[in-house]
């Protein structure tokens, strides 16, 4: 099965609001095995969106749809289908009474207008919108298929989840794909795809890499004609990657690195603590936005100035010595934080976030340094970018130098696992 996505509202093409829905459909078609082979924005205008549906139904096995189903004029999806298909709109007393009783429930009148939401064409049956007034359509012609949403997301998600995608699964596309994502962390894109050349060409399963903010991404997608069958292909496949690239694996899915993290950190009975500067407390954010943090992470210091990193227990001689941006401080930072919090790792984060340089040291000029059990080792380079990512990039370096500390911890079996080297 093909399918096509018409995500309605002027918002849209004004570039007011970003296309969320039409996202998330297409990762929802992907898992079902729905090929998807257009997106369309279109604005609130009847002609434009009759147009483009019946350009949808010439080419596409089915067609779904997202917004204009509101009650006002410039709501015109149901509209537009009707005058394509030559049909009419004719109330319908269950739906009319359904939208009554909304308002009713609610001690609100109902305002005249929202009355085309309880019509429907002789193609069209409604699908149930129970956290919404606007039911959707599903509109059959000539084989094909029309499914009308919402455009507010969270009633759009609930309908497909509860609606339409059962109706597609039923239906049968061409089997169902299962996808698998390994993240890794640590190694360039060019050189992750070195290490699994020999699977990269592999038809089914296929394994594709992704350069990702939080590091290489490896995708394993099966197609197969059950569930089943496609866990079961990628489950020995799954084996193969990681016989290749599985030291740089850190989760799979939704697992962020701040996350595995924490899981290795409470497996070892661990806590950290961390003293930005540069990446003004976003490395504490990292890891704060896991859930049960609070059992592995200490907190930290933003510590912007000279002034409180030495307060905060950086020795004044080595800011003076080397200046706030340098290797030097960035390990007397972890390790200040480590032993002022009573933590057993410590990360410092130093840098020069631009657009201007410090201390005669470039824009982009970056010191991550680790302190794990009293061992420091700190990581040294150079990003010229912008101040956000700069600021993610240094947060990312934090966060790999613990993992790997961990890691080998993990592998070993308890002991002290840090290496301590200076790059
Ligand atoms: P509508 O059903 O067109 O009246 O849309 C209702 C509201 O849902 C809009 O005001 C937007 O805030 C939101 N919305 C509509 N379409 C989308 C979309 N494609 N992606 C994300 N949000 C949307
Ligand atoms: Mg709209």
């Amino acid at each position: 099965m093909n399918a096509e996505i018409i995500a309605v509202g002027t918002e849209l093409l004004l570039g007011e609001i970003l296309d969320t829905n039409s996202q998330y459909l297409a990762q929802q078609l992907t898992g079902l095995g729905v090929d998807l082979y257009f997106v369309t924005h279109v604005g609130d205008n009847l002609g434009r969106v009759s147009d483009t549906v019946r350009r949808g139904l010439e080419r596409s096995d089915l067609v779904i749809m997202t917004g204009g189903l509101g009650p006002t004029e410039d709501d015109l999806t149901r509209e537009a289908i009707a005058n394509l298909l030559g049909e009419e709109m004719v109330v319908q007393p269950e739906l009319e009474a359904h939208l009554r009783g909304w308002y009713a429930r609610r001690n609100r009148p109902m305002p005249e207008m929202n009355i085309k939401q309880a019509t429907l064409i002789p193609s069209a049956r409604a699908v149930d919108n129970p956290i919404g007034t606007a039911p959707g359509w599903w509109v059959e012609h000539d084989g094909k298929h029309i499914a009308c949403m919402p455009g507010v997301p969270h009633e759009m998600r609930k309908m497909w989840e509860e609606q339409i995608a059962p109706r597609l699964e039923i239906g049968g596309g061409g089997g169902v794909l299962i996808t698998r994502t390994l993240k890794t962390v640590g190694q360039g894109e060019s050189n992750v795809a070195e290490m699994v050349a020999e699977l990269i060409n592999s038809p089914n399963p296929t394994l594709a890499t992704y350069a990702k903010q939080d590091g290489v991404h490896l995708r394993i997608a099966a197609k197969a004609s059950s569930r089943e069958a496609a866990l079961g292909m990628i489950e020995p496949f799954e084996g193969r990657v990681r016989g290749y690239v599985g030291k740089y694996v850190y989760g799979i899915g939704e697992e962020t690195l701040a996350g595995a993290i924490g899981t290795l950190l409470a497996r070892h009975g661990l806590t950290v603590a961390t003293m930005e500067s540069a990446s003004g407390g976003l490395l504490a954010s990292y890891f704060t936005d896991t859930p049960g943090a609070s059992e592995w992470f200490k907190g930290g210091v933003v510590a912007y100035t000279a002034e409180l990193k030495v307060a905060s227990g950086v020795d004044h001689e080595i800011v003076e010595r080397h200046g706030t941006v340098a290797a030097e401080t960035a390990m007397a930072m972890a390790t200040a934080c480590r032993e002022r919090l009573g933590a057993d790792a410590g990360i410092g984060i130093t840098g020069v976030a631009g657009p201007t340089s410090v201390e005669g040291k470039p824009v982009g000029t970056a010191h991550i340094a680790l302190d794990f059990l009293g061992e420091t080792r700190v990581a040294s380079t150079e990003w010229s970018t912008t101040r956000a990512e700069f600021k993610r990039r240094c947060v990312m370096d934090g966060l790999y130098l613990l993992w790997r500390a961990l890691k080998k911890r993990d592998e070993s079996g308890a002991g002290s696992g840090s290496e301590a080297t200076q790059s």
